[in-house]
């Protein structure tokens, strides 16, 4: 596709009017007009790969388009420093902490590197997740407003970890967390913000037949029998191999295919691991695919979801689960655990059915595959959820709105 091409499919606010009505981008445009111009700056620790790299990605120009002078930054780091990082993400999701004292030093040193590369001088500073948190000791240096922006479930966080975190949380002017349920006692005010999909990337925008088939096709996935899929980075807390023992069972009963489509995130060392080990619970089963897709697959992903006939999410713990609100988003029924920002997105019978095991993972899809009226319905239902409650339309609203409230 050539540049012009790729630029003439970026959706611009107008497009979204089919969407969520005139009067939604009207208010949009309200609310950014006295930000025109503000400088704001969005840190995170990837350009692809996970929830926040997929938000920022549309957020920013859509941010940019409403007048704000807006950036966004990615920390780097070596090998160590995700290694670190990565167990932080586990720890916080009330995991053990491996890792002796020193990698907080690591932590600190990779995070002086960065202070020295970047410019940290806008208005407002937006600081996402723990790896870039200790940035705001560049705060000293001048007044702007400083937000931690938590996509992690903080409600059971290793205590190691979170004594060395809070009081870095505690030096920003406000933190931001998914769920009312992650927030924790702080000394600062917080937020409540969903997440969000934006229905016209090309992730989520509804595909020509045709290409879903072809992409099926591309990897030898069967359109005529039932596909049972979960798209995740390949890490523990999504249970992949859960997910694989959850299809054997419903295999019993059903002659379905088990796509499990990922990929690896830049600040994810753990991808390789867990992929092999999902490889070994496979067993070669010809109807289990597992694809270890490029960091940047939107289309790929979009057509796996769009052709499949139901999606599973069974995580172990999750922030949000974006992954949840782009199946909804395509109309399709989910089985998905109850874990962190999973039950804001699926209703229990409302818009999917909950599980919290294995088997109850199995009994879910073997209840909707035999029931496809009852699928469809859940289906339809979690669209408008999603339209109610989790686009980026709707996100980049309470961003503006934040920042009018930091302004006063
Ligand atoms: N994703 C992707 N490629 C992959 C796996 C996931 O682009 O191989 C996307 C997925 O479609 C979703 C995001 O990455 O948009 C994952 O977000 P989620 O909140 O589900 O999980 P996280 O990875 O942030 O824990």
């Amino acid at each position: 596709m050539t540049t012009e091409a790729a630029s003439q499919q970026i959706a611009r606010l107008d497009d979204y009017s089919p969407i969520i009505g005139e009067a939604e981008l009207a208010e949009l445009r309200t609310l950014a007009s006295p930000l025109r111009g503000r400088t704001v700056q969005m840190v995170n620790s990837t350009a692809l790969g996970g929830g926040v790299a997929e938000i920022l990605n549309r957020l920013v120009p859509i941010l940019q388009e409403l007048g704000l002078a807006i950036r966004w930054d990615i920390i780097t780091g070596g090998n160590e420093f995700f290694a670190i990082t990565k167990a932080f993400h586990n720890a916080l999701h009330g995991g053990l902490y491996p890792l002796p004292p020193e990698s907080f030093d690591t932590f600190l040193a990779t995070t002086q590197q960065n202070l020295s590369r970047l410019n940290m001088d806008c208005e407002f500073t937006l600081i996402h997740d723990p790896q870039p948190i200790a940035l705001i000791q560049a705060r000293n240096n001048h007044s702007g407003h400083w937000i931690w922006r938590c996509h992690i479930d903080l409600s059971r966080p290793n205590p190691t970890v979170w004594q060395f975190l809070e009081p870095w949380v505690g030096k920003y002017d406000g933190a931001i967390f998914s769920s009312p349920e992650f927030t924790k006692r702080l000394p600062i005010p917080q937020y409540l913000f969903f997440p969000s999909i934006d229905p016209l990337s090309e992730k989520n925008r509804e595909l020509e037949p045709e290409v879903v088939r072809q992409v099926l096709g591309r990897y030898g996935i069967d359109a005529q029998r039932p596909i049972l899929t979960q798209i995740s980075r390949f890490d523990r807390l999504k249970d992949p191999v859960g997910v694989i023992r959850a299809y054997r069972i419903v295999k019993r009963y059903f002659d379905c295919q088990l796509v499990l489509a990922g990929g690896k995130a830049d600040d994810d060392p753990e991808g390789a691991t867990v992929l092999a080990e999902v490889m070994e619970a496979a067993k070669n089963d010809p109807d289990v695919h597992i694809l270890d897709l490029p960091p940047w697959s939107p289309t790929e992903i979009n057509a796996l979801q769009q052709g499949s006939t139901l999606v599973i999410q069974k995580s172990l713990r999750e922030g949000f689960g974006l992954t949840v609100a782009e199946a909804l988003w395509k109309k399709k029924p989910v089985v998905a655990s109850a874990v962190g920002g999973i039950p804001l997105q699926v209703i229990h019978k409302h818009t999917g059915l909950l599980a919290h095991s294995v088997e109850g993972t199995a009994y879910q899809v073997r209840f909707l595959l035999s029931n496809p009226v009852l699928a469809a319905k859940l289906g339809q239902q979690g669209h408008e959820h999603v339209r109610e409650h989790f686009l980026i339309t709707s996100n980049a609203k309470r961003y503006l709105t934040l920042l009018l409230h930091l302004l006063k």
